[in-house]
């Protein structure tokens, strides 16, 4: 059992827009993690690319608002250690089914570990290789218009791709969830012009525009799209 002293002990701070005091006040009186939960990100903190899982609180949202559409599909594209996948499974019926997508053998082990610890594994199809190829395998298989929720959380460069692809492939009233829309303010400064920001800032244009969708963006972790497919 882990107590909230040894969470605040090992919790990232994931957010630049809310202050760490603050972080920890959520952690501490929002967050019910389960114990797997807790010592997945406890493992993972210990690897150098950390801090690309998302946070605890992050993963309290993504999970109520699975719940709260009674999702029963879900696609993850950007799976690393689990923490997100797992989140959202645990929210998920019985019969419910995860599409899990991701490059990396390595990473994509630990997740299965704790698909397995927390009894979710059996909900959980995991896809490595070049994400965009596994979205069109879906498509080309008649997949299109039967995912409840997705989640875009993988290499920026393809947000677009995978934006475009994963809108065909929600339901109507279906909900996309985007990750580091903020790319820690980079999206906000005019001055900022490399590839990941600028692909973000015109995905985001784009998104906001799009009839297709009913969207709001939100100050969590390092920013999070909401969308719901009209
Ligand atoms: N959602 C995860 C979590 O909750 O911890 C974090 C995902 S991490 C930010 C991004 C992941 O995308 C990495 O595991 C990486 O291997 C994967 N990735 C990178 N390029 C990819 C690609 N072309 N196709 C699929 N996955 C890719
Ligand atoms: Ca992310």
């Amino acid at each position: 059992m882990f107590y909230w002293n040894d969470i605040l002990a090992f919790m990232l701070v994931k957010s630049f827009l809310i202050p760490e005091t603050l972080q920890h006040y959520i952690a501490a009186n929002w967050v019910h993690e389960p114990d797997a939960l807790a010592r997945l990100r406890k493992e993972t903190a210990e690897m150098p690319n950390a801090g690309m899982q998302i946070g605890p609180d992050q993963g309290v949202l993504m999970g109520l608002l699975a719940r709260l559409i009674g999702a029963k599909n879900y696609l993850e594209i950007g799976v690393f250690t689990g923490y997100s996948s797992t989140s959202v499974a645990l929210a998920l019926p019985d019969d419910g089914t995860v599409i899990a997508c991701d490059v990396s053998e390595e990473f994509t082990s630990m997740a299965r570990r704790y698909w397995a610890e927390t009894g979710i594994a059996h909900k959980v199809s995991l896809r490595l290789g070049p994400a965009v190829e596994t979205l069109d395998a879906l498509l080309a298989d008649g997949h299109a218009g039967t995912f409840d929720m997705a989640f875009i959380d993988a290499d920026k460069p393809n947000y677009p791709h995978y934006y475009e692809r994963v809108v065909k492939l929600l339901r109507p009233n279906g909900l996309l969830l985007i990750d580091n829309v903020l790319w820690n303010g980079k999206v906000a400064d005019p001055e900022a012009t490399d590839l990941d920001t600028t692909i973000l800032r015109d995905l985001n244009a784009t998104i906001h525009l799009d009839e297709r969708m009913e969207s709001c963006l939100i100050p969590i972790g390092d920013g999070l799209t909401i969308a719901r497919k009209r």
